[in-house]
């Protein structure tokens, strides 16, 4: 017997690079080209030292209550964690529980799939159609849960909030749900659905449109039922998960709404131009709803293209996996970063 036998071995999600220092060009994990609301940064300031040696409040009202009331629900309703990779993780804990196998797509999210490796959930992967849609009919089978990202990751696609109430029709007795860290960026939320299906979770983060990757906030939306069971498991598992500043940048985020209209609208004006530019480039993908693009070039190998790229300092999202292996998922940044990108493209591909 041997210690190393008692060790619990799993493979971990692998995250986009984040290179430290030097000037780069960040493409590649889909965070905000902005800064926060200054809002932010005044309630961060506002912080006193002094209340740092208190623990945070376990409930999180403050966070809950400005959530609610920009969602017009209740703080009942409202879970907040360390960005939405907690929520989502404490939403496989609580509610994936089931022999049946949870579903999601073959090309999706991928802490999916190591959520439920590491906590000894069956799952199956149902293949997107081959122009990358997700078919509801395959999602009309017996099961232990559904997830999936609206719109999709990588592939940006969006699906109307009819979509998601044809699975919820279908799936009464399992709980959906919809991960929507890219909503803002153009789709309908499913979150008003929350009132009357019962068995509906919708996830959001502050990562991508509010800007604040680097505090992580992520949060869920449901029933006061299911929110209380996934209070109870957080609070069997870690009852501080969020921090002073992590709560006090979030309400101030919500809270500015029109700082919020202005930034997401940018990168909605810069993503629609680069659907343009790139295209030019002799580029192609589906219609964009996220802010981020995944596209194929028509004669270049999307290998080679991301490669090059990086030489030049500019980073870019390339997954080596059946499918998708000719595709590059590129993050909307600022209007000169994006001016950039295509110069480099223009001399890459000549
Ligand atoms: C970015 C992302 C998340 C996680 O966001 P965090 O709040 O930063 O943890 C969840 N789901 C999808 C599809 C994402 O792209």
């Amino acid at each position: 017997m041997n210690f190393r036998e008692y060790i619990r071995k799993v493979e971990p999600y692998v995250p986009g690079e984040q290179p430290q220092g030097g000037r780069v060009i960040k493409l590649n994990t889909n965070e905000n080209p902005y800064p926060p609301s200054p809002a932010v940064q005044r309630a961060i300031e506002d912080i006193s030292p002094d209340s740092l040696k208190l623990y945070p409040d376990p409930d999180c009202s403050g966070l809950r209550q400005a959530l609610a009331a920009h969602f017009g629900v209740k703080e009942e309703q409202v879970f907040v964690g360390v960005g939405t990779d907690d929520v989502l993780a404490m939403a496989f804990m609580t509610f994936f529980n089931s022999d049946q196998p949870i579903l999601f797509p073959d090309i999706s999210y991928a802490f999916y799939e190591v959520w439920a490796n590491m906590l000894g959930i069956p799952f199956r992967k149902i293949p997107l159609s081959d122009d990358f849609r997700i078919c509801a009919g395959d999602y009309a089978c017996e099961n232990g849960g559904i997830v999936f990202p609206n719109p999709n990751a990588p592939t940006s696609i969006l699906e109307p909030v009819s979509f998601i109430e044809k699975i919820l029709c279908q799936n009464r007795d399992s709980i959906v749900i919809v991960d929507e860290a890219y909503i803002d960026f153009g789709g309908e939320s499913a979150i008003p659905l929350v009132e009357k299906y019962d068995n509906l979770l919708v996830t959001q983060t502050f990562s991508k449109s509010r800007s604040l990757a680097g505090m992580r906030v992520g949060f869920a939306v449901g029933s006061p039922e299911l929110i209380g069971y996934m209070m109870s498991v957080r609070n069997s598992y870690n009852s501080y998960t969020m921090n002073r500043t992590a709560l006090a940048a979030g309400i101030a985020a919500v809270q500015d709404q029109e700082y919020f209209d202005r930034t997401r609208n940018a990168v909605i004006r810069t993503r629609e131009q680069a659907v343009l530019r790139l295209k030019e480039l002799g580029f192609d993908g589906p219609e964009p709803a996220a802010n981020f693009l995944f596209v194929r070039h028509q004669t270049v190998p999307a290998k080679e293209i991301f490669g090059k790229l990086k030489e030049r300092g500019i980073f870019v999202r390339y997954f080596s996996k059946p499918r998708i292996d000719n595709y590059l998922r590129i993050t909307v940044g600022t209007d000169e970063e994006m001016e950039e990108l295509y110069a480099a493209l223009g001399e890459i591909l000549a």
